[in-house]
């Protein structure tokens, strides 16, 4: 039964209907601008779990053989859909995520962008053929869907991230299962509610609300084919063992750890607001939010009083309001969890340069607030260095020259992301040649890939092989299958 029936219900989409979730255990929703209690939602149930691989695996035959051209006129038309419903699902976002409407409506296009993408699956999904191979033999490779699909994603993206991977299950033919991050559900419910109304058929997507039980329960189903995983390191390492000990097809997306270097000839102050915007951005809740700054040779003071001046002018408050340009981190535990962070930081030895603690910001004393905090000196032995905070807090550090700078990166476990600001194409050369990190930027501080490039992620921040998003999410979601023919010329005379 549904704690608070006065507040909006998260429901789960199985087999083309909203269906109640069958749980007994019910979490609770905040909005982290107010600390308002938004809703609650369900934390999960194996047999929901269930109903929706059944639903799913039903769809999966007629769907397999609707041809890749129809599958994707359902696309286009949600494509149509997220366009004209983009206001509305911003401030869903904004509201149960705290990011800016800004940032809420660039993650949609983001989101968009994947829908687009999957939309030329009928020449992305082609195999290949050669004849005579030997001769008169006849060889060929064709793709075929997987059936099955789930993803598991996390509360920073609540759009964007569903949308790395349902579009392009769908159109390479398979069922798909979204397991939204408890946090955020109201988000997925609205683009579900949009999907519907594509009149894509029954079952193949679904929608099951839920917590880790849930996810679990999809890891262990043997109806599931394959599992694409976003969230911490934590949890993805325990997904990645889990699926791959099912025998599950796996891509683990995780945690981030990601550094800028300032070369001495960098442009100061585009650097900055472009890193600003980085590490303060969507409140450092970001896989790709600038972490550490390194600055290489005399620009350091420089950049320093620059980017704390940036980072105290920030203004901090509810994503809604169009001028605020930080809205809050997501829960009260986040935002404990960043304050202890940073008073480690500072009794280990850091300069709080600008110290984000304690904030409260008026008319949301009740708010998740963190404001920009940027630290100098932490040691390097600190556990803060490799920590991921996942809040908007810079840390600076300061090499000699570009060599010890590339070592820190790498003496990094992490390697989802790094950046490099110089006017030398030999630097810049230099850095994308030996960074080991999956998604690099050269004067840009947010190294997001297109939806036509893989999402990559080096080391701690990625298990697998093949990627979100572009071919990678076309080899992960079908099974190549060889065919080898022989059609012998005596056999012309039997007919
Ligand atoms: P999280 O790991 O707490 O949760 C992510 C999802 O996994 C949720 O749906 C959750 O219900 C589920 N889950 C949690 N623990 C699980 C477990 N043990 N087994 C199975 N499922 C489990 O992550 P979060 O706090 O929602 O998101 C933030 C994290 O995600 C950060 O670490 C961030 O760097 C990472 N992230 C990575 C990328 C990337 O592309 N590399 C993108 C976005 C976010």
């Amino acid at each position: 039964m549904h704690p608070a029936t006065s507040l909006p219900e998260v429901r789960n989409y199985i087999g083309g209907a909203w269906r109640t979730p069958r749980t007994r255990e019910w979490g609770d929703i905040h909005d982290p601008a107010t600390g308002n209690l938004l809703g609650h939602v369900p934390l999960g149930d194996a047999g929901d779990v269930a109903a929706a691989v059944e639903a799913a695996a039903a769809a999966f035959p007629s769907w397999r053989a609707t041809p890749p051209g129809e599958r994707i006129q359902y696309l286009f038309r949600l494509k149509q859909l997220l366009e004209d419903n983009l206001e509305e699902l911003a401030r869903t976002i904004t509201i149960e995520n705290g990011k800016t409407l800004a940032e809420a409506r660039g993650e949609l296009r983001r989101g968009i962008e994947n829908v687009e993408t999957a939309c030329g699956i009928p020449m992305l999904t082609q195999g290949y053929n050669l004849e005579d191979v030997v001769g008169g033999i006849d060889e060929m490779m064709i793709r075929q869907p997987l059936g099955v699909v789930a993803a598991i994603t996390p509360f920073n993206f609540p759009a964007m991230i569903p949308l790395w991977f349902l579009p392009y299950a769908i159109a390479c033919g398979n069922t798909f299962i979204a397991k939204p991050s408890e946090r955020v559900p109201f988000t997925m419910q609205k683009v579900i509610e949009l999907i519907e109304r594509t009149g894509l058929p029954p079952g193949v997507i679904n929608l099951v609300n839920g917590g880790r039980q849930t996810a679990e329960a999809l890891i262990d189903h043997p109806g599931v084919r394959a599992i694409s995983f976003v969230g911490s390191t934590g949890a993805a390492r325990q997904v990645y063992a889990r699926a791959a000990a099912n025998g599950k097809r796996v891509q683990c997306q995780a945690g981030a750890k990601n550094h800028v270097v300032i070369m001495p000839d960098a442009e100061i102050e585009g650097a900055t607001q472009i890193i600003s915007d980085s590490a303060f951005g969507c409140a450092g809740q970001r896989c790709l939010a600038v972490s550490v700054a390194v600055t290489v040779g005399a620009i350091h003071e420089r950049f320093r009083d620059s980017i704390a001046a940036r980072a105290a002018s920030l203004k901090v408050g509810s994503g809604l309001d169009d001028t605020v340009e930080m809205g809050p981190v997501i829960s009260r535990e986040s935002q404990r969890r960043i304050e202890a962070l940073i008073a480690e930081g500072i009794r280990e030895g850091a300069r709080g340069i600008v110290d984000g603690r304690g904030a409260v910001v008026a008319g949301y004393e009740d708010g998740f607030f963190v404001r920009p905090t940027v630290l100098e000196g932490v040691p390097l032995e600190s556990p803060l260095t490799t920590t991921e905070i996942f809040g908007p807090v810079l840390s600076l550090a300061h090499a000699r020259d570009l060599d010890e700078a590339i070592r820190m990166i790498a003496a990094n476990p992490y390697g989802n992301a790094a950046s490099i600001f110089t006017a030398s194409g030999l630097a810049a050369r230099r850095f994308r040649y030996e960074v080991p990190a999956g998604n690099i930027g050269v004067n840009v501080g947010i190294a997001a890939p297109m939806a036509w490039f893989p999402f990559s992620g080096w080391k701690d921040s990625f298990l697998g092989t093949l990627h979100g998003q572009g071919w990678d999410a076309v080899e992960f979601y079908t099974d190549k299958k060889v065919v080898i023919e022989r059609w012998p010329r005596e056999w012309t005379r039997r007919f």
